[in-house]
C-alpha cells in the first residue's frame, strides 16, 4: 500500500475519534518496514506502532509515522503429545486466533474470547479476562528493534508481565514492533472456571464441558455486558482496577458494605474501579458527546462527534471524584497517545 499521507484514523480507533496521522502504513513485510525506518524522511518523525486501535486514546492528530503490522500467518512451530507451539502474525485479529485454537482443541486462551484487537498487542497489555491472562500462554515474541533496526526474539520469562503490564510498556517502550507471537497451548486443557457468572451459565446449559462451551458462554456474556465499538465508541475498561493496602479496602468496606474486593494475599487488594466510579454517581451519565456506559461504569463511551478533549475532560473528572471521595488514585488502562 505504501506510506499514506494525512491518513484518517477515524475507522482505526474504537473510540471513533476523528483524527489523522501525518504518515501511515500497514505492512506485512519486515524488509519494507526496515526500509521505511531507515529512510531519512521518516527517521526524524515520531513513530507509533498500532494494532486494532481498541486500547488507544489519541490526544489529537498524530504528527508522525504510524505503522500497523499486518502479518497474518499462523503456523505450528512444535508439536508434542501434550502441547502445541503455534506462531501467529501480529496482524491477526485476536478473536480469530482464539477461534482457530478452540476449533483445534488447543486450550489456554479460551477465556480471552471476544476481546477486541490484534495478536500483536496481546503481550503488550497482557490482556486478561475471566481469571486468565495471556502471559500464561505466551512462549516467545518476535519483534523488530526499532532503535537497532534488527529482528530479535524475547522469551516470556523476560517479559516482566504484570496486571495489564509488560516489558513492552516499560524498558522496551517505543522500541519494539512485534511481528509474531508464539503461544504454548495445551492439548489437554485445564479449564479456568473461577468466575461465578461463567460457572452458573455452564450449569444452566447442562452440556459436557468443552473449549467450545466456555468460548460460547464467555462470548455471550461479553456481548450482553459490553458496548460494541461498531455501535458506540469505547475502549473497554478505561481505568485499571487500583491495587491498595488491604487495610484501606477494609476501611472503605466498613462504611460501604456493598464493596467486594479481591485479596491479593500480599497485604494488598484489588478494588474494582467500576464500583468506585459507580459510587461517585457516574454510571450512565452523559456530558456532551461522551459519557459512562449505563451497565458498566468502567467503560467511557464516545458518541458521534465526540472529541478527544471531551474524553480526557470526563476521565479527569472521574479520577478527581474518586480521589476526593475514597482517596484512591485510579490510572488509565487505555494507552494515551500524545
Ligand atoms: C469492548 C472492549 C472490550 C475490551 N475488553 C478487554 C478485556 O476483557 N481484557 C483486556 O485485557 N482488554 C480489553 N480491551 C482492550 C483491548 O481490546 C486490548 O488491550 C487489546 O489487546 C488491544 O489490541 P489492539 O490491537 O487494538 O491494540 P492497540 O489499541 O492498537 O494498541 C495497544 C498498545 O499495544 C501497542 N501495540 C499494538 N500492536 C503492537 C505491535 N504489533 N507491536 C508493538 N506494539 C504494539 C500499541 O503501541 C499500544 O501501546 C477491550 C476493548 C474494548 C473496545
Amino acid at each position: 500500500m505504501g506510506v499514506k499521507k494525512s491518513f484518517s484514523l477515524k475507522n482505526y480507533n474504537t473510540l471513533g475519534l476523528d483524527i489523522t496521522a501525518k504518515y501511515f502504513i500497514e505492512s506485512s513485510s519486515i524488509d519494507e518496514i526496515l526500509g521505511i525506518l531507515s529512510q531519512d524522511q521518516y527517521k526524524k518523525e515520531r513513530l507509533f506502532i498500532m494494532g486494532g486501535g481498541s486500547n488507544l486514546l489519541f490526544k489529537g492528530d498524530f504528527h508522525g509515522l504510524i505503522i500497523k503490522p499486518g502479518f497474518k500467518d499462523i503456523y505450528i512451530v512444535d508439536d508434542s503429545p501434550n502441547y502445541v507451539y503455534i506462531k501467529c502474525g501480529a496482524g491477526v485479529e485476536w478473536d480469530v486466533f482464539v477461534e482457530y485454537c478452540v476449533d483445534r482443541g488447543w486450550g489456554g486462551i479460551e477465556n480471552l474470547s471476544y476481546i477486541p484487537g490484534t495478536v500483536g498487542a496481546s503481550p503488550v497489555q497482557n490482556i486478561g479476562a475471566y481469571g486468565t491472562e495471556v502471559k500464561e500462554s505466551i512462549a516467545l515474541v518476535d519483534y523488530i528493534d526499532i532503535e537497532e533496526l534488527s529482528c530479535k526474539s524475547i522469551t516470556s520469562e523476560m517479559m516482566n508481565f504484570g496486571y495489564r503490564d509488560s516489558i513492552f510498556k516499560n524498558n522496551l517502550k517505543g522500541r519494539t514492533l512485534i511481528t509474531h507471537v508464539t503461544f504454548k497451548l495445551s492439548k489437554f486443557p485445564k479449564f479456568n472456571l473461577s468466575y461465578h457468572d461463567v460457572i452458573s451459565k455452564i450449569e444452566d446449559k447442562n452440556e459436557n464441558l468443552s473449549l467450545y462451551l466456555v468460548r460460547d458462554i464467555i462470548t455471550t456474556i461479553r456481548k450482553n455486558k459490553l458496548p460494541d465499538p461498531s455501535e458506540i465508541g469505547n475502549v473497554g475498561s478505561f481505568f485499571k482496577n487500583p491495587i491498595v493496602d488491604t487495610k484501606i479496602a477494609l476501611d472503605i468496606q466498613r462504611e460501604n458494605p456493598s464493596l467486594r474486593f479481591f485479596d491479593l494475599e500480599n497485604g494488598y487488594s484489588k478494588v474494582p474501579a467500576a464500583w468506585l466510579i459507580d459510587q461517585c454517581g457516574f454510571k450512565g451519565i452523559r456530558e456532551g458527546n461522551v459519557g459512562v456506559h449505563k451497565n458498566q461504569a468502567l467503560v467511557l463511551v464516545a458518541y458521534s462527534g465526540a472529541t478527544w478533549q471531551e474524553v480526557v475532560a470526563l476521565s479527569q473528572k472521574i479520577k478527581r471524584s474518586v480521589k476526593n471521595r475514597f482517596n484512591i488514585d485510579i490510572e488509565p488502562e487505555v494507552n494515551i497517545v500524545e
